[in-house]
């Protein structure tokens, strides 16, 4: 019998994530399939809560709006700050991440929304903050979790461990 999603299961997908304005902002097809440990938060909570259930083999169309995908939009979240706060020896982009230290110590991401002069815009929303998330999904494997990936909180690859 095929197991179903369900929390403790490696889950190996396609995804192609397209936005309301016809964009695909990034997919699996065509390279290879994302596995994620399911019920540990490795993907959005919108996708993971309707991916519960289903099975090896199965397509479908998910559809997460902005609260249960990269949350709504918070404009209080913007901050600017002279660019030699960051490291001098990075070129510096529209979405690219960095982690900072939040105000009780704990490491939180910010992304880079606007770079003028000496001058950067960070914001605590993520790049999809706000956007309807319209995902195709095709499963491709479905698994029990090792012991070190439930502790882990994260899916290993073929051949056993990778860390980033
Ligand atoms: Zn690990």
């Amino acid at each position: 019998m095929k197991p179903a999603i369900a929390d403790g299961h490696v889950v190996t997908i396609h995804y192609r994530l397209t936005l309301d304005d016809g964009s695909v902002a990034d997919q699996s097809f065509g390279g290879e399939p994302m596995p994620y440990l399911h019920g540990s938060q490795n993907i959005v909570p919108g996708l993971e809560r309707q991916l519960a259930g289903k099975k090896i083999g199965d397509k479908l169309e998910v559809v997460v709006p902005a609260n249960e995908g990269y949350g709504e939009y918070d404009p209080a979240a913007e901050q600017t700050v002279p660019k030699s706060q960051f490291p001098p020896n990075v070129e510096l982009t529209v979405g690219m991440a960095f982690q900072t230290r939040g105000r009780n110590g704990q490491t939180m991401p910010v992304y880079v929304r606007a770079v003028k002069d000496d001058q950067v815009t960070v914001t605590a929303n993520h790049p999809l903050a706000g956007q309807r998330l319209n995902f195709t999904i095709e499963v491709v494997d479905v698994r029990r979790a090792t012991a070190d990936e439930k502790k882990h909180g994260h899916a290993h690859g073929p051949g056993g461990h990778h860390h980033h």
